[in-house]
């Protein structure tokens, strides 16, 4: 909003300009959603505020999978299905770009060509640096200011890195994985969170000489699938074998995810879902506002407890002590 070569919007244009499905003003509320300056934060959360009656009615897609397994390839693919079909995407790829290396997993390379230039997609990467799990801090923010827009579909894609698989699952209706094929070995190792929370999995890349080994492994994924089912769960997840590179297996894919929302509405689980997600929302975004205001004004304490972590001081203790010496700072500066 600094840009000297772009005028500085107030809170009704951002709110006409998302309600008119003005795609560059979409962009800037965004950027501002994801900035960490106050003022931006402040005029982001009024805007959102603002349009949290027009939000609720898209289908929140979960989507993860390892790098090179072909997440963009299937969004591709199940994008192009969708806008056939008359439906507006949006979607958003988070790309955990390692604190460590400073590298993007996502990749340089432009991902999604063919959808990226259709009307009816918009396609935004978030920054993910730095966050828990590797997923974007502001990402449920941003996926309701897609909803207010028009947006129908909301597809959010996580590399399965850390917490990422069980945090998306807990911002979305629905959640896919998609896997390789392979020979059984590597089921032992799979990670049983993901396991919990998966809708649909998709085992990817089913051509070619691959294509009966991604069958076998489809039938191994419904049992482990059927085994893991909650007793109280109306849905059972279900397995497909797919093809993006071939537009093989999208179709049955998108109607299972469509039965999936039809099911969970008819039996309430929709909604409970969504109730419960906004509640761990207010928390998350309580410990970042504590977090944030700790560090702020503790800094120079939080630096010298680290240093007593060193000489085999208590951390809890000198948490718990960092935080009364903050109660008392409040006070004083009340
Ligand atoms: P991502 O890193 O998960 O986004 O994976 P990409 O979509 O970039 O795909 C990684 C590689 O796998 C690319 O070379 C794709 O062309 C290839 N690929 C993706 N989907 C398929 C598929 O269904 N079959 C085959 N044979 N290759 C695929």
């Amino acid at each position: 909003m600094t840009d000297r070569k772009r005028p500085i919007l107030t809170l009704n244009d951002l709110e006409q300009g998302i309600l008119n499905q003005n795609i560059t003003i979409l962009a800037r509320a965004i950027s501002l959603m994801e900035s960490h300056l106050d003022q931006h934060q402040t005029l982001a959360q009024s805007l959102l505020d603002r349009l949290m009656p027009y939000t609720g009615k898209a289908h929140r897609i979960g989507i993860s999978g390892v790098p090179g397994v072909g997440k963009s390839s299937f969004i591709e693919a199940l994008g192009m299905h969708l806008i056939e079909k008359g439906l507006k995407i949006a979607v958003l790829a988070i790309d955990p770009s390692s604190v460590k290396s400073g590298g993007s997993i996502l990749g340089d390379k432009t991902r999604m060509q063919t959808l990226s230039t259709q009307k009816n997609a918009f396609i935004r990467p978030s920054p993910s640096a730095g966050t828990l799990g590797g997923v974007a801090q502001k990402t449920r923010e941003v996926s309701l200011l897609c909803e207010a827009f028009g947006f129908d579909i909301i597809l959010i894609e996580t590399v399965g890195v850390g917490q990422s698989e069980v945090i998306v699952s807990e911002m979305t209706d629905s959640f896919l994985a998609l896997m390789l094929a392979n020979a059984g070995d590597e089921l032992q190792g799979m990670k049983r969170g993901l396991m919990e929370v998966v809708d649909l999995i998709a085992v990817n890349k089913a051509d070619g000489d691959m294509k009966a080994l991604a069958e076998k492994t489809v039938n191994m994924y419904e049992g482990i699938l059927r085994f893991l089912k909650s007793p109280n769960s109306t849905w059972t997840p279900k397995a497909f074998a797919c093809s993006a590179l071939h537009h093989q297996g999208i179709e049955e894919i998108w109607a299972a995810l469509v039965r999936h929302k039809t099911e969970q509405i008819r039996s309430g689980a929709w909604d409970q879902k969504r109730i419960w997600q906004g509640q761990k929302w207010l928390i998350s975004a309580l410990e970042n506002e504590l977090h944030h205001c700790l560090e702020r004004d503790m800094s120079a304490e939080i630096q010298h407890a680290q240093i007593q972590i060193t000489q085999g001081k208590n951390p809890s203790l000198l948490a718990k002590q960092i935080f009364d010496n903050w109660k008392i700072f409040i006070k004083q500066n009340q």
